[in-house]
């Protein structure tokens, strides 16, 4: 890519709306308006930089103009705007007369990268405009502005300077071979290196919050069949999503809907009834149901409560994980009947998974009377918050940053323990160097192509 071209994109979401933006960037950006600007009254060249002015845009569509001035632009390039009536036909024109005048189509992510190169913003500030455009609830558009606003890059770089200043008096001492371990024993390196290791571990362990809060949280809703899942996931809903009905095993496939509750969206998944599959279509579901539930952030399970447990209750108790698991009781309009001996002792599964269902919170509720269902939402509110880890007061949600943080604590366990073992001051120089390279790569300092183009290959055209 060479940052010299002009590049244009529809920078709007497609389909029709009341208005459509095209975004051109890069130095012919006010030549292509030239070519397009049909008002005699305001030539572009009188433009001022950041004003909209009205006018006819290459015949096309009158519309709002505006150029922003290198390097105070989104990109830190000549950019111009063109704010015209949100329709395809016209955007594809006007995008088209744009290239005729020299600017190219956009690749994806290609004005974020190049605010990046411009050091408009770093790596994850650039990565933040995603999830800031994707945010579909307020838990998820808050992280998204704070990792926008630059906080995590600020906690890095504060790593880093620390990291610098240690490896700066480990070197100096690569300069007296006789003395060094007790140089560098005597200055208490350790003790340094200390809370920066626990800055990265809590940085680490924020990343299920950070990912839960940024993609959803997803919450199977299991059960064998007929125990009233469905209709408690209409209830949650409000819709008539999902199909109930009086036979068992009716809900094949499965259904995902999401729901914001305080502001964090959670994804409801209700799956096959989940029991000993006597056909083999509905075998296929259960299998896909218990592995959906291994991989969700946790499992409802429904319980009938107007029941004795029945040997499908028992097939689930040996294969939900009771730490990952709330149980609801459904039907609490009817008298209750649970025999509730049954989450007593201990169990082991024929895999070989033991586990005691004794402190699994449970709920009552009827979806038929709407009862204890603001029960339920507090709780999976609930779970979610409590694992919240606040070590540093920001929370990391991107895997590639987690994979970072970890190879530079990988790094930093080496530096510790070379310590201890008295490793030559060269190889802990270098270990600390790879520390900061890893921290680097979290905010771009250290970075290459390839990274690059992962990164902003996932973006759409014109962000
Ligand atoms: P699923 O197979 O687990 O999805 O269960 P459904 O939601 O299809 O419900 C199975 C049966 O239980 C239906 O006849 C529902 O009308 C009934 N049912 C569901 N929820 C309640 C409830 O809160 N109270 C009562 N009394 N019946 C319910």
């Amino acid at each position: 890519m060479s940052k010299e071209e002009t590049i244009a994109a529809i920078a709007t979401p497609q389909g029709r709306g009341g208005i459509g933006v095209i975004r051109i960037s890069g130095p012919l950006s006010k030549q292509v308006l030239v070519g397009l600007w049909r008002s005699v009254e305001k030539p572009v060249d009188k433009f001022l930089t950041h004003r909209f002015y009205y006018g006819n845009i290459g015949d096309i569509d009158r519309g709002l103009a505006v150029w922003f001035g290198a390097p105070h632009s989104y990109t830190g390039e000549e950019v111009v705007e063109l704010h015209c009536h949100g329709g395809p036909a016209i955007l594809e024109a006007l995008l088209r007369k744009c290239l005729e005048q020299g600017a190219r189509l956009a690749e994806p992510g290609e004005f974020t990268k190049r605010a990046y190169l411009n050091r408009k913003m770093d790596l994850a500030q650039a990565e933040s405009v995603v999830d800031l455009i994707s945010a579909s609830s307020e838990a998820g558009l808050k992280q998204a502005q704070e990792q926008m606003s630059g906080r995590l890059s600020k906690v890095v770089s504060e790593l880093q300077k620390e990291i610098l200043e240690i490896r700066a008096f480990v070197e100096a001492t690569i300069d007296f071979p006789e003395e060094e371990f007790e140089m560098i024993e005597r200055s208490g390196v350790l003790n340094r290196l200390v809370p920066v290791q626990k800055k990265i571990g809590a940085l680490i362990e924020s990343y299920e919050t950070g990912r839960r809060f940024r993609e959803g949280v997803s919450v199977v809703l299991a059960g064998r069949p007929n125990v009233g899942k469905s209709s408690l996931f209409n209830a949650l809903l409000g819709s008539d999503r999902s199909i109930v009905h009086e036979e068992p095993g009716t809900t094949r496939d499965v259904l995902e809907e999401s729901v914001v509750l305080n502001g964090i969206l959670f994804r409801l998944m209700d799956v096959a009834g989940l029991r000993e599959a006597p056909g083999s279509v509905e075998k296929i579901g259960v299998e896909k149901a218990l592995s959906l539930c291994e991989q969700a952030d946790f499992i409802f399970w429904i319980l009938d409560g107007s029941m004795e447990p029945t040997k499908e209750d028992f097939f689930l108790r040996d294969r939900l994980d009771p730490v990952r698991t709330l149980i609801g009781f459904s039907k609490s309009d009817l008298p209750f009947k649970f025999s509730k001996s049954f989450f007593e002792g201990s169990w082991r599964s024929e895999s070989g998974r033991s586990g005691s269902w004794s402190l699994t919170p449970q709920t009552p509720f009827s979806a038929k009377e709407e009862r204890g269902l603001q029960e339920i939402r507090n709780a999976f509110v609930e779970r979610v918050q409590k694992k919240e880890s606040d070590g540093v007061g920001i929370r990391i949600s991107h895997l590639r940053h987690k994979k970072c943080l970890e190879m530079a604590k990988n790094e930093l366990d080496f530096v510790k323990n070379g310590v201890e073992i008295r490793k030559s001051a060269e190889f802990l120089a270098e270990n600390l160097k790879k520390v900061n390279e890893y921290l680097g790569q979290i905010t771009g300092a250290v970075t290459t192509e390839d990274l690059l183009g992962e990164i902003f290959g996932n973006f759409c055209i014109g962000k």
